[in-house]
């Protein structure tokens, strides 16, 4: 593979202690920190705080969830503390802090964050992002803020037409670096670095240190320092993760069991098209699943409704593609659902970091097909870790599974034996499949497991592997 440079990677000591009191932040910060419940700085923020306050460069591993925004956002209000104003002349509030993300989902969530911790300070700030009428933005623009954050295309749409202007930019933020360069974004970070001033201070945050990134920090970074929260490429200890062997054409419905059978809250979906997370998403409806798509072809307010909907638990099961599902921030999700496997390991990572986050436990699962098998190999490469695995025999194909993972791999025996719980002759197997949540097949058969869809699941997913 190679794709994959490791950086050396550093002790953690031990942080906990620290408070924000300890990291000299203003007052007005630590009021709303207060507010929005922090009691004390995750290992990130008690790292990369000090360094941003001296002033370094700084090369910063971190997923998404673990807290590094603030890690960013707080140094960030605390250094242009002095510089806010309370004149309503826009020339007193020139952007001194850019914030470049790569998704407009990831640039609303930071920008909320960078808004809340500055609510005591006369510190400005604004998200811009495309997919929006441009001219919405810009009368906001012209009236003065110090923090812009913004996806990397609408920034040069901004300064093609002159409603931004970035020569006095001190501090520059490259988040989610690795996912910027895999979406193509390197010739328009090229152009807007080259717009800022020389003199300023540079943070890249990436989830992973590929080649790439290691090229982009030597040619943008000045003598940065490099810390690492978890081990870059390591997937959340707290994330129970797990592998089905399913057909291709198998895993709607092992889906469905999964979902039906599962008491979690919310849900995120991975598929590798946009077609493909729109049309499960049709698919479950149709099951009564209450799912939705995230996607980049859907509008921004759609999306955000998606999301809204989903933070709000109306919707239960959303499904994305790797990039729209970027930056999402879903507080503790329980559960992510690999539906297909993603080629570039370093994708299973961030999908999987979207659970297990701060501290709560989470389950990853993951669909994999025969084809797919090969990208498991590489993740599990990647992670350093064999991911348990289970033959699931889908239940309208139990009794003629002819050439199925099950019978091809020569584990029939197998999978017969690992099913005595049930009757022999239970005739949910003999039904084609039926949603549980159909209401005729629920009402025809009242004492039947179709209504007890844990049960399905146990029934369904017989063998373990390795
Ligand atoms: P992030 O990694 O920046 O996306 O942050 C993940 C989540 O952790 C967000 O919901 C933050 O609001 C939350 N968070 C960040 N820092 C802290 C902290 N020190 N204490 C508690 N929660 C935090």
């Amino acid at each position: 593979m190679g794709r994959v440079a490791h950086y050396h990677h550093y002790e953690i000591r031990t942080l906990s202690t620290i408070s924000f009191e300890a990291l000299q932040l203003a007052p007005e910060i630590l009021k709303a920190l207060t507010e929005s419940g922090y009691t004390t700085p995750t290992p990130i923020q008690a790292q990369a705080i000090p360094l941003v306050l001296e002033g370094r460069d700084l090369m910063a591993g971190a997923q998404t969830g673990t807290g590094k925004t603030a890690a960013f956002a707080l140094p960030i209000l605390q250094k242009l503390l002095p510089q806010a104003s309370s004149s309503a002349s826009p020339a007193r509030h020139p952007v001194r802090a850019l914030i470049l993300v790569p998704t407009r989902e990831l640039a609303i969530q930071v920008e909320e964050s960078v808004k809340s911790y500055a609510k005591h300070t006369k510190l400005r700030s604004l998200v811009v992002y495309g997919g929006v009428d441009i001219k919405t933005q810009t009368p906001r623009l012209k009236t003065g803020i110090e923090i812009l954050v913004a996806t990397p295309g609408r920034l040069l749409d901004h300064v093609e037409m002159k409603t931004v202007q970035l020569n006095q930019v001190q501090m520059l933020v490259l988040d989610e670096a690795d996912r910027m360069l895999d979406m193509g974004f390197m010739p328009d970070l090229k152009r807007i670095l080259a717009l800022l001033p020389k003199q300023r201070q540079n943070l890249m945050f990436s989830a992973t240190f590929s080649s790439e990134i290691k090229k982009l920090s030597a040619d943008f970074l000045t003598h940065p320092k490099l810390i690492e929260v978890a081990r870059s490429n390591a997937t959340a200890e707290n994330v129970a993760q797990k592998i089905y062997l399913v057909a291709q054409e198998d895993k709607h419905v092992l889906l469905s069991q999964l979902l039906q059978g599962s008491d979690a809250s919310q849900v995120l979906v991975f598929t590798k098209t946009k077609l493909a997370a729109s049309r499960l998403a049709r698919q479950l409806q149709k099951d009564g699943v209450a799912a939705d798509a995230i996607h980049g072809d859907k509008s921004q307010l759609e999306r955000i409704q998606a999301l809204d909907a989903f933070k709000q638990g109306k919707v239960t099961v959303l499904i994305g593609t790797d990039v729209a599902a970027r930056g999402l921030d879903i507080d503790q999700l329980p559960m992510v659902i690999n539906y297909e496997i993603p080629h570039a390991p370093e994708d299973y990572v961030h999908r999987i970091g979207r659970t297990g986050r701060a501290g709560a436990s989470g389950k990853a699962i993951s669909l994999v097909s025969p084809e797919e098998e090969k990208y498991i190999k590489e993740i599990e490469k990647l992670i350093k870790r064999e991911i348990e695995k289970e033959v699931a025999v889908v239940p309208h194909k139990a009794k003629s599974n002819k050439g199925s993972r099950v019978e091809r791999s020569g584990q029939d025996h197998v999978a017969r034996s690992a099913a005595p719980k049930k009757p022999a002759h239970d005739p949910w197997f003999d039904k084609p499949y039926e949603p549980s949540t159909n209401p005729t097949s629920a009402a025809s058969q009242p004492a039947q497991q179709a209504n007890k869809p844990k049960k399905q699941v146990a029934a369904i997913l017989v063998r373990r592997q390795g």
